[in-house]
């Protein structure tokens, strides 16, 4: 059975002086590099999210007065540091995990929570190697391939989920990955939420869903 580990938004803007930061983002960076050093190799692809947004303030993602459920101050805009994964996790997987690791840019039409929204924006793998023709989702420019069919070209039965923040884009993708067939466990240990509260109840909601929570702090 093969197992993919997908790292959701650990990015610059979602850690501490970020944008838009979660208490704890540069200590779940910390937490999935090591999660690499010891697992990296178990999975058949790392895929990493980072949100990809428009620089403007008029963008359905974001408003100057903020409710911070549905617009957000602006954050991960498109080509600027705070979009960037972090180094930490980023050199890790450049100097050891390159030929697994796939980057999925969401968020340059819509919100998109879910990193199973976004698009690779690699030309590692053309339309043409997948099974089915004409079945292939193409981001805006044509090149890129969603998520879930770079998921099933890999044959991936089983992900692994880490990432920021627990309440909305973890959230979004742990269930999307589970509605979409696979076996999903997050850990908790490689997860920031934005408050206790809030990420109590998306906790729930994701073991509700049918999601494996490890809480095994080791791995
Ligand atoms: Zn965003």
């Amino acid at each position: 059975m093969f197992k993919a580990l997908l790292i959701v938004d650990v990015t610059l803007d979602f850690c501490e002086d970020g944008k838009l930061p979660v208490e704890g983002g540069n200590t779940v960076a910390s937490r999935i590099q090591h999660h690499l050093v010891v697992h990296g190799y178990e999975y058949k692809t790392i895929a990493v999210s980072q949100c990809w947004h428009p620089d403007d303030i008029n963008f359905e993602h974001f408003s100057k007065t903020p409710d911070y459920v549905n617009t957000w101050p602006m954050h991960g805009i498109e080509n600027t540091r705070g979009a960037l994964v972090h180094p930490v996790i980023d050199q890790e997987l450049t100097v050891y995990h390159l030929h697994q690791t796939e980057y999925f840019k969401k968020g340059q039409t819509s919100s998109a929570y879910s990193a199973f929204e976004g698009f690779s924006d690699s030309m590692n793998i053309l339309p043409d190697d997948l099974n089915g023709e004409g079945d292939v989702i193409l981001n805006l420019e044509g090149n890129g391939i969603g998520l879930n069919d770079w998921f099933q070209f890999h044959q991936i039965q089983s992900v692994d989920v880490v990432g920021i923040a627990t309440e909305f884009c973890l959230r979004a993708s742990v269930l999307d990955s589970i509605r979409l067939g696979y076996k999903t466990t997050v850990f908790p240990y490689m997860c920031a939420g934005i408050n206790l509260e809030s990420s109590t109840i998306a906790w729930t909601e994701m073991m509700n869903a049918g999601a494996n929570i490890n809480n095994d702090i080791s791995t």
